[in-house]
């Protein structure tokens, strides 16, 4: 599987959880989020190394283990890179033992500790703060989108924002209607946060959020059916104004946290 292009220098990596793919100088690579495992993270080298690229850095978005599972693999092959994440998530990657231990409250049984819940450790530093910033040669901008977990960041590059696990699209929500936040609150702020942005255009299984209807539409947890997100999407498309100019597009957006 290659790299699929978004824009000049952007790409993402399809999988479970996608990996987004920012080119930096001549063939630098930032690779964002490296999925769930070794699997996913050996292909993702392969279709880097095939478009003649290097990887050059890696920003986790969460620590999520399907977002940071196939950095140990990466770190194998290129020992040097180094790995960012925002605050309180940089803690969990290096110490990933610390999610299934506060979902627990104590140590937590074997079934707490498969790869989903628990990835392979790897010593990930702090990302710099919100905002534009350069990361592995690459020039990107971090967006703060908190709620789904402690800390998040999604990242825009030009026209092209990789909304991490900030937006859900209504196949993942009527498969599993009772998603995983940390702060719902927050999770409903930062989604509309995303919905203000503007001169984003479509790309890869976009959705787009009516920007003065949003607020209403996600409940704080949505109710345990699976036709409810179904018929909120369907008022969305009805409703979808023809102006709208901005579609948050996410590389997971239709995955699962
Ligand atoms: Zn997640």
């Amino acid at each position: 599987m290659s790299l699929i292009a978004l824009a000049p220098g952007i790409f993402y990596f399809p999988g479970a959880v996608n990996s987004f793919v920012v080119v930096g100088r001549e063939t630098d690579a930032l690779l964002v989020d490296t999925g769930l495992d070794d699997s996913h993270a050996r292909k993702l080298l392969r279709a880097v190394a095939e478009a003649g690229l290097v990887p050059s850095g890696i920003l986790n978005t969460h620590s999520h283990a399907d977002h940071h599972g196939g950095n140990a693999f990466i770190l194998k092959r290129f020992p040097e890179l180094k790995i960012f994440a925002p605050p309180l998530e940089d803690a969990v990657i290096t110490h990933p033992i610390l999610e299934p231990l506060t979902l627990f409250g104590a140590r937590p049984p074997r079934e707490l500790q498969g790869k989903f819940l628990l990835a392979p450790p790897s010593p990930a530093r702090l990302a710099p703060e919100p905002g534009l910033c350069r990361m592995g040669g690459a020039d990107l901008e971090l967006i703060e989108v908190a709620g789904h977990a402690s800390l998040m960041y999604a990242v825009r590059v030009g026209e092209v924002l990789y909304a991490a696990d900030a937006l859900f699209g209504p196949d993942a929500l009527s498969k599993h209607p009772l998603t995983f936040c940390a702060d719902s609150g927050l999770q409903k702020a930062s989604a509309a946060k995303l919905a203000e942005l503007e001169g984003c255009a479509p790309c890869y299984r976009v959705t787009a959020i009516p920007r003065m209807t949003w607020r209403g539409w996600w409940p704080s947890i949505w109710p345990p059916t699976s036709a409810r997100p179904q018929r909120c999407w369907r008022r969305w498309t009805r409703a979808r104004p023809a102006s709208t100019n901005c579609w948050p597009a996410s590389a997971t957006l239709w995955t699962l946290p």
